[in-house]
């Protein structure tokens, strides 16, 4: 019995040493986010569900604005801060099957597995909203987002990320703290323009407070 004890000890051991290895090494440890070491293998997972299922994949790529102010102006602890605060924001606003890393730096990815393009613009949107109402290490801090979307044999990890990259540094030169989509066939846009509309409508009132203010 006591032999028993001591294998179910040593097991224990084991599995927790095994599981805080594992933790270490998908988790991002300023943030608790996770990080892009496991991302390809989750894409490849979600691209086969969705296309047994003939479901879309959206994928959205997310900047902060002007980030490098936060470090110049108030210091690089103020900015591990923002990215710990505002990390946390998002991932509160997001589902649990929305998954949401930290690509580095001051960029993050969420992958939408089933999120059809309207869906994935107003996830990005409730993102950019969570961000700017924030104020991460008190400061008015936001930030840029790209969407794109893929079904079936389209659904491909290097393609998504490329638009939605794409579609982020529009945002950017369009003013930052925006959404924008990635350009797509027109039947597909079409259901996306209204909702990217009335995104843009909000985001130019939002700017016009927040321009500059870091
Ligand atoms: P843009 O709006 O065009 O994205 O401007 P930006 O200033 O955000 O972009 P840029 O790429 O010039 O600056 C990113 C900054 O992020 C520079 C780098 O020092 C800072 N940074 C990257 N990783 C970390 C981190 O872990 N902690 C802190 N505090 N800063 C970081
Ligand atoms: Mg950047
Ligand atoms: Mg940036």
């Amino acid at each position: 019995f006591v032999l028993l004890i001591a294998v179910t000890a040593v097991t224990t051991a084991l599995t927790d040493a095994e599981l805080q290895f594992r933790g270490a090494s998908v988790l991002d440890p300023l943030t608790g986010l996770l990080n892009r070491s496991g991302l390809a293998a989750r894409f490849a997972e979600v691209r086969e569900q969705a296309r047994l299922l003939n479901r879309p994949v959206c994928l959205i790529m997310c900047d902060l604005d002007h980030f490098k102010r936060v470090n110049d102006n108030h210091g690089h602890e103020r900015g591990d801060m923002v990215l710990r605060e505002v990390s946390y924001e998002m991932r509160m606003s997001l589902r649990s099957f929305e998954l949401f890393y930290r690509l580095g730096g001051e960029e993050f990815l969420v992958l939408l597995p089933g999120i059809a393009l309207p869906d994935g613009i107003e996830i990005a949107q409730s993102l950019r909203a969570a961000v700017e109402a924030s104020r991460p290490g008190g400061l008015p801090v936001t930030a840029s987002f790209g969407v794109s979307v893929a079904v079936g044999e389209d659904i491909e990890f290097l393609a998504l990320c490329r638009a939605a990259d794409d579609a982020m540094y529009r945002a950017k030169a369009e003013g930052r703290n925006l959404v924008v989509a990635a350009e797509m066939s027109p039947a597909v846009a079409d259901g996306a323009a209204k909702v990217a509309d009335d995104t843009a409508a909000v985001a130019e009132h939002a700017r016009t407070a927040a321009d500059d203010a870091l």
